[in-house]
């Protein structure tokens, strides 16, 4: 059994499009910084633990980039973090609209569907890194620890998004890079209050 990482890709990877744009090709992907250092130490720090890519993309349903775009953008994202010595174990995909499917977080699909193809991830060991309250709560649903990245107004916000909806937050920080300094994330950690085990051993 196994932990993994579900990490949100805009805002949490890389850096987000403006509100209401659409990352539609790769010459506007770019990666947040230090943020494939970040995914080394993840793997130094627990080899056996499943970094997976969870996102919401609405723009495959609107039109503004066809499905073989996205994968081939996923395909350049892939290849670059290999080339920063990172593989990643999934990349999983939301392409609808709102409110039209059972995987656009905040639903919980994508990580069930992770799930599916690697049962020996344990929900309970694992943990959720994203930029949104979306984010949380699918994480919140799931059974895994909720990690909040972004700058200090932005989490503010939604911070106060997931006290107001009962949606808990194991920690925040404003990267990757900083949320590892500041937290384990995957090693064995204390319960976070749901799926709680004695030992945080599986
Ligand atoms: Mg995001
Ligand atoms: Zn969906």
């Amino acid at each position: 059994m196994t932990a993994a990482v579900f990490l949100d890709r805009d805002g949490a990877l890389n850096v987000k499009a403006p509100e209401g744009r659409y990352i539609t090709g790769w010459g506007q992907f770019e990666l947040l910084p230090g943020v494939d250092a970040a995914l080394r130490e993840l793997r130094r720090r627990d080899p056996s633990a499943r970094i997976i890519v969870i996102t919401n993309q609405r723009g495959v349903a609107r039109g503004l980039i066809d499905p073989a775009s996205l994968d081939d953008l996923h395909a350049r994202m892939r290849k670059e973090l290999r080339g920063a010595g990172v593989e990643l174990d999934g990349i999983y995909v939301c392409p609808h609209e709102a409110a039209s499917c059972d995987c656009r977080k905040p639903e919980p699909g994508l990580l069930r569907q992770a799930l599916a193809d690697i049962p020996e991830i344990e929900p309970d060991r694992s943990a959720l890194i994203g930029d949104s309250l979306a984010d949380l709560e699918a994480a919140q649903r799931f059974g895994c620890a909720a990690f909040l990245v972004g700058p200090p107004d932005r989490r503010r916000v939604v911070m106060a998004g997931a006290a107001s909806r009962g949606v808990p937050v194991t920690g925040e920080a404003a990267s990757l890079p900083a949320l590892l300094r500041a937290y384990p994330i995957v090693e064995s950690r204390p319960g976070t209050g749901q799926n709680a085990t004695a030992t945080g051993t599986g």
